[in-house]
């Protein structure tokens, strides 16, 4: 059974305990690999490698830090079908979706920082005839990044890459619950030549080799997404020693329908945006209000075609719904869906966890894609994180009602609003409580733009520039002009 190492000082290395945790595929429901169960003393060796290497690093010339990300980008995409395969057993999701979407992302994150670092520019600002100030962004250190199981790789790169492209050293913790792909990922950087120590990997559980991370007085900036509990708890112990946070954090996304929409295409794309990973992705919308006049139509056209979504072994092709990541996790949003009819709810479609999909996958962890409707807009379902296949969806008869119904969470990641209505457009994402308002699309990223959420989704921005911002620390240079 495979082993994962830690990667430490560009050696994959066993953790100080010699102690493993179990890896389950969902999909199955068994062990299938083991990983370390690392704590502070492998945290500790993380730490000394990545200060070591910092000095160099920070000062080698910026192309040839391009040059070593844009080589780790081209290994990943060289090795897209075993990432795939890796991302497809550790998490669920189907292996379409990893091979099309995910790695494929991760290996783009790398050379977007790749070559963004080489187009960054710094201000100047001249103080009348007095003065000239110029600002030097200089890498902060030893950068901490943890991050979560539904995106795997595709989130560990969007933070590790900005890092390493600004000349920081890193240490990372990716999710125990899917550690696979950044552990492949240490040997392509061990291949891509990139310096030892410039990037340490350090597998285990968030409670103890991420809290020891978090802590850690020689880590000055901290990189998380996660759950919004989690963040909490990283903000109360980073803050009083002074650290950079960024979280990205949950989401209660709302999908916005009103009745002059082009229906067939909010169908589909409100299908992916509720189901996509099995409902496992922070930007899912998972509260959809409709314009009453379409209401009826809508409500029977997108349970029909959620019915049709194929569940099964996400190793199969034809399947687009696989497992969900754990059984912990299974368990949670099942109790999430009994929570939804004692509160009322109208079953529509789904609502039970299907036994088998065939003799592989006979225990794996599956929940077919559910809609209810009828719940109160202030029910617990409706204001709480479910994170999975389930989804809501309630009438609205008016903007200023729907507004309010969209804003009432204590989230703000995202939000979708499908309108053929330019002005609308324009005034419903301006009164939304979302880092980012998608208008007739969902999930159309461009790498530059700021990406974050408001409320309880988040502190901070990542993306383009504001990812560059956060790996370096400002320091403004005045030079006083002498008169003559
Ligand atoms: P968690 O908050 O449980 O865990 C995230 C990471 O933090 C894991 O690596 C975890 O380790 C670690 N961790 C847990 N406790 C601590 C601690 N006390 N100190 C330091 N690290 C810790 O989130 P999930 O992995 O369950 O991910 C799902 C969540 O992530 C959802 O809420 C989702 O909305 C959010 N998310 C947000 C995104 C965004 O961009 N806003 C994008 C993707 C997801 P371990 O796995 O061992 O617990």
């Amino acid at each position: 059974m495979d082993r994962i190492r830690n990667y430490i000082d560009g050696k994959l290395v066993e953790p100080v305990s010699g102690q493993y945790l179990d890896n389950v595929d969902p999909s199955t429901g068994k062990v299938y690999s083991h990983t370390p169960d690392s704590d502070e003393r492998d945290v500790e060796a993380a730490v000394e490698a990545a200060a070591g290497a910092f000095p160099e690093w920070s000062r080698t010339p910026v192309a040839e830090r391009s040059r070593v990300l844009l080589r780790i980008a081209d290994l990943i995409e060289a090795n897209l079908d075993e990432l795939a395969l890796a991302e497809c057993v550790d998490n669920g999701k189907p292996l379409s979706l990893a091979k099309s979407l995910d790695i494929p992302r991760a290996a783009v994150n790398f050379r977007f920082f790749a070559t963004a670092i080489v187009h960054a520019r710094s201000e100047m600002h001249a103080t009348d005839d007095v003065a000239i100030n110029y600002t030097l962004r200089q890498p902060i250190g030893v950068a901490g990044i943890i991050s979560p199981w539904n995106l795997p790789l595709y989130v560990f790169s969007w933070k590790v890459a900005p890092a390493l492209c600004c000349g920081n050293t890193v240490v990372a913790k990716p999710s125990e619950v899917t550690p696979m792909t950044a552990f492949l990922l240490s040997k392509l950087c061990q291949e891509a030549g990139l310096p030892p120590g410039v990037l340490n990997i350090v597998h285990g559980l968030g409670r103890k080799a991420g809290a020891a991370i978090v802590a850690h007085p020689r880590i000055p900036a901290i990189s998380f997404t996660g759950g919004t509990v989690t963040g909490a708890e990283i903000t109360g112990v980073a803050s009083p020693m002074f650290k950079k946070v960024s979280l990205e954090l949950g989401g209660k996304n709302p999908n916005i329908i009103f009745a002059d929409a082009d229906q067939d295409k909010a169908i589909l794309e409100s299908l992916r945006s509720s189901f996509a990973n099995q409902g496992q992705v922070c930007l899912c919308g998972s509260r959809m209000f409709v314009e009453r006049p379409l209401y009826d139509s809508f409500v029977e056209r997108f349970v029909e075609e959620t019915k049709k979504l194929r569940i099964g072994d996400p190793l199969e092709k034809a399947t687009n719904q696989g497992a969900i990541v754990s059984r912990s996790h299974h368990e949670k949003i099942m109790r999430y869906i009994d929570l939804a009819k004692e509160e009322g709810g109208k079953l529509l479609c789904g609502g039970s966890a299907p036994k088998a999909t065939n003799d592989r996958c006979k225990d794996g962890f599956f929940i077919e894609p559910t809609v209810m409707t009828e719940l109160a807009v202030d029910c617990r379902v409706n204001r709480e994180e479910i994170f999975g296949p389930v989804v809501s969806i309630t009438p609205f008869e008016s903007e200023d009602e729907v507004l309010r119904y969209a804003n009432s969470t204590d989230y703000g990641l995202s939000a979708s609003v499908w309108t053929s209505d330019v002005g609308r457009a324009h005034r419903v994402a301006r009164d939304l409580a979302a880092g980012t308002v998608w208008v007739n699309c969902w999930l159309l990223r461009d790498l530059r733009v700021p990406f974050g959420g408001v409320k309880n989704s988040g502190v901070g921005r990542e993306g383009g520039d504001e990812a560059l911002r956060f790996f370096t620390e400002p320091k403004n240079v005045c030079i006083r002009v002498p008169s003559s």
